[in-house]
């Protein structure tokens, strides 16, 4: 389905290819290089720049890369590929058999090639590779004679066979049979039960006669399920793997992952083909990956895994319990086997020292892939490893220590993202440690998750769209489970290892994941998993320890992340180098404290009437529905009377909280029917102490009513109809802030006015404030309090008519909530219906109340900073709505050069690593 759509969008003319559509790799050279990841992928990119670059000409072995652009092409052009693509791709395989000197197709000499694919972004296992590529009734005989080892060609011969039917016979044709109906999962049973039938347990004890036996069945299994020959010939294998490759791009998975990441349809895939070296040639072969330093902790630790006499993807499979390289990569399952230093200790050496090579020259961490034949060492991908959150800012801090990399680079790379990983719970480790893990596997996702049990990824999003918390709990996970996956707190996976599917998606999002679990057995047609004695229904919780990889029974407790070193350490360098000021949306002392701990420089937002929600707010809640109801002056100012105590002590305490910093608060704001009760004893009881009938209160009550309270009697509005309100709050903070000065506390509070669109307005507040001020200093016989007035930015008409409003203010704060709400016209109440559309359909690129529309409401913050700071070059700007803390937003607020963003506390080191990426940002591009 999504195939068509994609055809639909790129039309014939829309492509246009450049004059050279492949890219020859090998033999110390390279026609493309790291940079050009856009037209050669990634691992054609890598792989010319590992084999190329005189900095390291590392053992590759030659190939070419054909363009991703020649993808678009074929899918725009009903599959078929340029025509000058053939004679180019033949060009290039000459080149390589001179390399070789083998020769594609050669009865005596034959050169294997692997056909890979590999998008701009890496997509683990969405995509198809095909190994041996060239293996025919015509080579295998001269391969056979010229290697002296049948075994290995006929392994290599029943895998090529096996792929070869599973992608480009079965998944390009756009055959999806039933999960386990594919033909992939009746070969492998095939070769289960020939294990089986030969009494051993690992496919490396198979000998040649039962692999030649084993492929003869194969291709008849092949022609009686799909109906079709296969391929016999050399150049139709090659041509139907790259064809596979490009079908690939528009496979289920791929379009799904695609979504979740956000990677645009129209990228399209590059094809690699590389001439084939063999892992499985013996015990002194090998195939392997590795990361240069520990993804999961971010220790700087070579850190990989490897399996002898194997191909390609057995290491990722799982189907053999890989070998860890060293000492450092053991763990519980691979504690026993020996180290691939132990085995090969030369070739270890050279890793070790490509691995330096690589790190010094990318200046970063890398997960690499590579290949022993018969002891000598390949390299055949390389690309910059993901990692975890926790493992990201361990390296940045770590690399620029060993001044592998700048300050600037350092806070450059970790992502926002992965930075909130560090803020999210873990395990209670208390109450951890009253429980006894039922089961262990690997730690392969960061931090702590508690849910449900569910056994299906389809299950995971169904649970979880009805508010279920849910662990998905598999065999092993493979590219079809993604949805689940994503909707899950956390992922348990009985197989696989640190670089299996599930360790390798998990790590990438920052999600709590334990693979390998092996004491977990799953019963999916009972839905029942048994660990051990004991059994477990779908439903029954458990908890994950994604650090450890320890499982446990039930609900463990969990805690904040709160204080921790290395987030200290980093956030100092994001200090060190931003220019934006970053303040905290806090109502309450607690909340202040917090973001004041994360680093908060201030209160951006306090919003006085948070005291009449929540915890203990029955008392004032009352006195200011006494004091809304009220008809007369005279009962509003003794509500008003009542109220004060109150409001004094609340700010009072959040000010000494936020001492010697800035704590902007904002005089009352909501509509004020939002306050009137409903119920009709408390009604009775308001009726009753202002001393009025109920009739009458019910009376006044109505006619609060508005039709439209967004845009009714709120704000400055309220202030200007019942000044007494204003005179009250203003004496409110004031007086709180006096009775701190006295304790030799430094206050600095900033009073913000909100809902203002006319000058006029702040110019009838003003003097009421300048007089309550006067009258508490004379009182309180403080010298003065240092404080200031600014105006809330929440309506157009403020944003023109900065100029005049800047001339008694002293600062603006944009209320982008509000200003998002008035300049697109959308209720914040009732957009939800349709903002979901609205993005589905790509008429808005985002949520406008999560991150700024910069194109429309920026244009008015634009103008807000212009026209203000051209009448006051001092004002101070901020922003204090909810977009404060998404980081394309504060990079936004950074150059439209606003003093500071505020947003809650825990988005407060976000926004504090966003700010200093903004600037590192600002600075390359001035260079
Ligand atoms: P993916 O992008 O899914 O990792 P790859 O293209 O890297 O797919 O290939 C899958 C596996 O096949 C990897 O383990 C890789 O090392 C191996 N492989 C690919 N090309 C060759 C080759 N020319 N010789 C030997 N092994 C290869
Ligand atoms: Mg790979
Ligand atoms: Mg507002």
């Amino acid at each position: 389905m999504k195939t068509e759509t994609n055809n639909k969008k790129t039309s014939k003319k829309d492509v246009k290819l450049p004059k050279k559509l492949v890219y020859f790799f090998g033999g110390g050279k390279a026609e493309g290089n790291e940079s050009m990841k856009n037209l050669l992928g990634g691992k054609g990119a890598n792989l010319a720049e590992m084999a190329g670059h005189p900095d390291l000409r590392l053992p590759v072995p030659p190939g070419f890369t054909i363009i991703t652009d020649v993808c678009t092409y074929y899918w725009a052009n009903n599959r078929k590929y340029p025509p000058q693509l053939k004679e180019e791709v033949e060009k290039n395989l000459r080149r390589v058999e001179q390399l070789t000197g083998k020769k594609f197709g050669d009865p005596k000499n034959p050169l294997l090639v692997s056909v890979r694919s590999g998008a701009r972004k890496s997509m683990p296992g969405m995509m198809e590779t095909i190994l041996n590529v060239g293996l025919t009734t015509k080579t295998i005989p001269g391969l056979i004679e010229l290697t002296k080892n049948p075994r290995f060609v006929w392994d290599a011969y029943r895998r090529l066979i096996m792929m070869y039917a599973d992608v480009v016979m079965e998944k390009a044709e756009g055959i999806e049979p039933e999960d386990d109906m594919g033909i992939r999962k009746q070969l492998d049973r095939m070769l289960e039960e020939k294990k089986k039938e030969k009494g051993v347990e690992n496919d490396t004890d198979l000998t040649a006669e039962d692999l030649q036996e084993l492929s003869e069945k194969f291709k008849e299994k092949i022609k009686q399920v799909l109906g079709k020959e296969f391929p016999d010939d050399h150049n139709k294998q090659l041509w139907g793997a790259i064809g596979a490759v490009f079908a690939s791009w528009n496979g289920k998975r791929a379009v799904a992952y695609r979504r979740i990441e956000g990677i645009p349809d129209d990228w399209g895939t590059a094809v690699n083909v590389q001439t084939m070296v063999f892992g499985n040639m013996g015990n002194d072969s090998a195939t392997g990956v590795a990361f240069t330093r520990n993804p999961a902790t971010g220790e700087n630790k070579f850190y990989g895994e490897f399996l002898l006499n194997a191909q390609g993807e057995d290491v990722v499979a799982g189907i053999r319990t890989p070998n860890p390289i060293n000492d450092e990569s053991k763990n519980e399952h691979s504690k026993n086997l020996p180290t691939l230093k132990e085995l090969m200790p030369d070739v270890y050496k050279q890793l070790e020292d490509i691995r330096r090579r690589l790190e010094k020259h990318y200046r970063d961490m890398l997960d690499i892939e590579f290949t022993i034949e018969k002891g000598k060492l390949y390299m055949l991908q390389c690309r910059v490893g993901k990692r975890n959150g926790f493992a990201a800012v361990r390296m940045a801090l770590d690399m620029l220590k060993e001044k592998l990399i700048t300050k600037e680079e350092a806070v450059m790379r970790v992502s926002p993202a992965q930075l909130d990983e560090l803020l999210h719970p873990i395990l209670d480790p208390k109450d951890e440690a009253t429980k006894k893990p039922i089961a262990k596997g690997l730690p392969a996702g960061p931090g702590g998750a508690v849910g449900r049990i569910v056994l299906t990824a389809n299950d995971a999003v169904e649970w979880t769209k009805r508010g279920e918390k849910v662990i998905l709990v598999r065999e092993e996970t493979n590219p079809e489970d993604i949805e689940g996956m994503r909707a899950s707190e956390g992922i348990l996976t009985a197989r696989g290892g640190m670089t299996s599917h599930a360790a390798l998606v998990a790590r990438g999002w920052g999600k709590c994941c334990i693979v390998g679990a092996s004491a977990v057995l799953i019963d999916l047609k009972n839905k029942k998993i048994k660990i051990g004695e004991k059994e477990f229904k779908e439903g029954d919780w458990i908890t994950l320890n994604g650090a450890k990889g320890n499982v446990y029974e039930g609900q463990v407790k969990m805690l904040s992340a709160g204080e921790n070193q290395m987030l200290k350490d980093f956030l100092k360098l994001c200090n060190d180098i931003r220019k934006l000021g970053v303040r905290t949306n806090a109502d309450t002392p607690e909340d202040s404290a917090k973001a004041r701990e994360f680093g908060a420089e201030g209160i951006g937002l306090f919003r006085i009437e948070h005291m009449f929600y929540g915890k203990n707010s029955e008392e004032p809640l009352f006195k200011l529905r006494k004091m809304i109801v009220s008809k007369t002056k005279e009962e509003r100012v003794k509500a008003l009377n009542e109220l004060f105590p109150y409001m004094k002590n609340d700010i009072k305490e959040t000010l000494k909280v936020m001492k010697g910093l800035p704590v902007t608060i904002r005089l009352i704001d909501p509509p004020l029917h939002e306050f009137v009760p409903h119920s009709e004893d408390k009604l009775k009881a308001l009726a009753k102490d202002l001393g009025i009938s109920f009739e009458e209160l019910n009376e006044r009550a109505k006619s609060l009513m508005e039709s439209n309270p967004m845009m009714g009697h709120r704000g400055v509005r309220l202030g200007i109809t019942y000044p007494e309100i204003t005179e009250m709050q203003v004496r409110a903070i004031f007086e709180a802030s006096a009775e701190l000065i006295k304790e030799g506390i430094k206050v600095y509070p900033e009073i913000m006015i909100p809902v203002v669109s006319h000058e006029k307005e702040v110019e009838f507040v003003l003097p009421i404030i300048k007089r309550v001020y006067d009258e508490v200093i004379k009182k309180t016989g403080v010298k003065k309090i240092d404080y200031k007035v600014g105006t809330m930015i929440e309506i157009p008409r403020a944003c023109l008519i900065a100029g005049k409003l800047a001339q008694t203010m002293d600062f603006f704060s944009f209320g982008t909530n509000d200003l998002t709400q008035m300049g697109f016209g959308y209720s914040r109440d009732d957009a939800g219906v349709f903002l979901k559309e609205y993005i589905e359909k790509k008429i808005l690129p985002a949520d406008p109340f999560q991150t700024i529309d910069q194109e429309g409401i920026g244009e008015f913050i634009k103008i807000t900073v212009e026209r203000g700071r051209a009448v006051r070059k001092d004002l101070k700007i901020g922003i204090c709505g909810e977009q404060g803390g998404d980081p394309a937003s504060v990079e936004f607020c950074h150059n439209a050069g606003l003093n500071y963003v505020s947003c809650s506390p825990f988005r407060v080191p976000i926004a504090i690593l966003a700010a200093a990426q903004a600037q590192v940002k600002e600075k390359s591009k001035k260079k």
